[in-house]
């Protein structure tokens, strides 16, 4: 059974169609999916997915690439955080990919928004997930201090990673867990395949950062958590295990770090899952 931890099902592409899509899932034996918030505005879309189905959680956060649109603090995102099925901080982090001619220096005002999320994190006491993007280094330097300001407390996941191995071994370090997206099948991801050879799976995700990035053979397609064992088997290829050890491995590391039952018997979990699906 597989979990894809990171989703954006309130997206236009995939909101229309979510009933098909949790067949798909249930067909594909996707169990669980997290999904996540990018703006304040979507967070009563993305919180309702989670309260209207019992394998759904979410997340509560602003994206560091939102512009324009409602700034977050930190009593605000506690709140959101507060309510039921919001498992998560997040995403946030740095992304200077798309600067539009403005200089690192000018993106305080993401360093300031992601240093909301992190205090956020800290008071409520739940992991953050993680975006960064051409950022690394003031990424890891942002989360080690915020880390050593709460004792140690901050913990998360860096989603969809496309970072080097030194990036990975902070992340490691930080106590951090790696999650790895379609793009770890494509072809020109060697590199990104060389550094999920050497992740321990212990502190490994997989996602599909749906609706965008389908793996391979579905790459160009719209994604969906349906897809995501083929993230597994990739994942599998790259350490020479079976794809049921990693399925296996990456769905009690979800369960750990989101603090969520692990299912005591996969039919029963899908059983009950399919149950509440058709209620
Ligand atoms: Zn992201
Ligand atoms: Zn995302």
């Amino acid at each position: 059974m597989y979990v894809d931890s990171h989703c954006h099902l309130s997206f236009p592409d995939l909101i229309g169609r979510v009933d098909a899509i949790r067949a798909d899932m249930a067909a594909a034996g996707v169990q669980r999916a997290l999904v996540i918030c990018t703006t304040l505005e979507e967070f009563d879309t993305v919180h309702g997915l989670a309260l209207a189905h019992d394998n759904f959680w979410c997340t509560a956060g602003v994206h560091p690439d939102t512009e324009g649109l409602a700034e977050p603090d930190v009593d605000g995102l506690c709140a959101l955080a507060a309510r039921p099925r919001v498992v998560g901080i997040g995403e946030t982090g740095l992304d200077y990919y798309r600067l539009n001619g403005r200089s690192v220096a000018e993106m305080a005002w993401q360093r300031d928004r992601f240093a909301v999320h992190m205090e956020a994190a800290r008071r409520m006491a739940l992991p953050l997930v993680i975006h960064t993007r051409s950022a690394s280094d003031d990424t890891v330097a942002m989360l080690r201090s915020a880390q050593a300001a709460a004792g140690g407390a901050l913990t998360g996941v860096f989603h969809c990673f496309t970072e080097t191995a030194e990036v990975a071994r902070a992340a490691l370090d930080l106590g951090f867990l790696i999650s790895f997206s379609g793009i770890l099948t494509f072809r020109s991801a060697q590199a990104l395949r060389d550094v999920a050879a050497f992740v321990p799976l212990e502190r490994c995700l997989i996602e599909t950062d749906s609706p965008y990035l389908a793996p391979v053979p579905h790459r160009g397609k719209t994604n969906t958590p349906a897809l995501v064992p083929h993230v597994a088997a990739e994942l599998a290829r790259v350490k020479g295990l079976p794809p049921d050890a990693v399925a296996a491995a990456t769905t009690a590391n979800f369960n750990r770090l989101f603090r969520l039952p692990q299912p005591a018997v996969a039919g029963a979990a899908t059983g009950a899952a399919t149950a509440a699906g058709s209620a």
